[in-house]
């Protein structure tokens, strides 16, 4: 039994058969993104007892390997399930840090709360991953660009068919060593425009992080691919195609006069911790950041008059990745041969470094892990 600097006690299980350091530093040489996990998980679970109070349980480290869920399970049927993503750095002198893990904490309970779950103190959140990270610190790759990638995620494990909130679920923590998302160098990338498919509706749950959102998005996310574009634009075509943002990652715009421009948060988009840490990072920079409603029309506009002059996406698997086209079969705005910008360079930079801890963390936007 260990207890956390929050105070929850987490049982440890060792894994029995863990990774040798060669089969580790294999996988580290070149881990990809979402390929490989570490040797163990977090859980805690949480249930309603016959008098229907609910409460969390059973803190724990285990080996990492399959779950056994009974076939009635929640989570199969109707998609009760939500999840988070955020990364452990290692620093120079070996330390492992994260990243706003409390904005991570937070925005899992309003998931949560969307989707009928139960919220998580925080205490279980940032214990899960300190507790994990402690076990599988080997897993920490030192690279540049890379880290260790943290998927929080809960569950509807509760056996029953009908339609209603699980009493029983579970919350669990995996781990995988990331290289850069987008592989190679940072190179812009295009984007295709979903005109078919919407992503998230009013009243929907595209400010909830959920699995469905995910679900939703890939035959669109297939159509781009299809059209040799990486990504995906929702727009809301409700609203003057006003830009919402990518699958998975939110939008920014550089203006000419070298003020940032972001989608104002509708309710059918997902606040980013990285959206929210580039608009603070830019204003330290002395930047104007606005976020407002910007549509299609705006941003080809833009882009011709010479108003807009970078755009980029953002999101904590890929930090910050250059947009250098947005086309479907009637639109093509920017160039295939567009260099990443000055400004998105720059705020990367910004970003990794104060991630990393190249830069100081005047925020205090790092915890500690290991
Ligand atoms: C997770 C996610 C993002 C990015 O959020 P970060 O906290 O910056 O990683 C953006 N859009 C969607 C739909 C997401 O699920």
């Amino acid at each position: 039994m260990t207890q956390t600097a929050h105070g929850v006690e987490f049982t440890r299980q060792p894994s029995e058969n863990p990774k040798s350091a060669e089969e580790r530093a294999a996988i580290l040489a070149n881990p990809g993104f979402g390929n490989y996990f570490t040797d163990h998980t977090a859980i805690v679970d949480y249930s309603v007892d016959a008098d229907g109070n609910g409460g969390w349980h059973d803190a724990r480290i285990e080996p990492y390997g399959p779950i056994v869920l009974d076939p009635s399970a929640a989570v199969f049927h109707y998609g009760q399930e939500i999840f988070e993503g955020l990364k452990a750095y290692r620093h120079a002198d070996g330390s492992v840090w994260t990243f706003r893990p409390e904005a991570n904490a937070a925005r899992l309970n309003k998931s949560a709360r969307r989707l009928a779950l139960p919220e998580l103190p925080a205490e279980y959140f940032l214990g899960a991953i300190r507790e994990l990270v402690a076990v599988d610190k080997e897993w920490v790759p030192a690279g540049d660009g890379e880290a260790l990638y943290l998927r929080p995620f809960m569950i509807a494990t509760e056996a029953f068919l009908g339609v209603r909130a699980a009493r029983e679920v579970s919350f669990r923590v995996i781990a995988s060593p990331a290289g850069n998302y987008f592989g190679g160098e940072l190179k812009p990338v295009s984007i295709w425009i979903s005109r078919q498919y919407a992503r998230a509706g009013r009243g929907g749950t595209g400010d909830a992080k959920c699995g469905g959102n995910y679900a939703a998005s890939l035959i669109a996310q297939q159509e781009a691919e299809a059209n040799g574009c990486k990504q995906v634009l929702f727009l809301d075509q409700a609203n003057d195609n006003a830009v919402e943002e990518l699958g998975g990652m939110n939008v920014f715009f550089v203006m000419k006069d070298g003020s940032l421009a972001t989608p104002a948060l509708t309710g059918t988009i997902l606040e980013g911790v990285t959206r929210m840490s580039v608009i603070q990072v830019a204003k330290d920079m002395g930047r104007e950041v606005s976020e407002r409603k910007i549509t299609l029309d705006e941003w080809r506009d833009g882009v011709a008059s010479g108003d807009i002059t970078e755009v980029f996406a953002c999101g904590t698997a890929a930090v910050i990745t250059p947009i250098g086209v947005l086309k479907d079969t009637t639109e093509f705005i920017g160039s295939e041969d567009a260099k990443a910008g000055e400004t998105t360079m720059a705020i990367r930079e910004k970003l990794l470094g104060i991630q990393t801890g190249a830069e100081p963390d005047t925020h205090g936007w790092l915890t500690r892990l290991a």
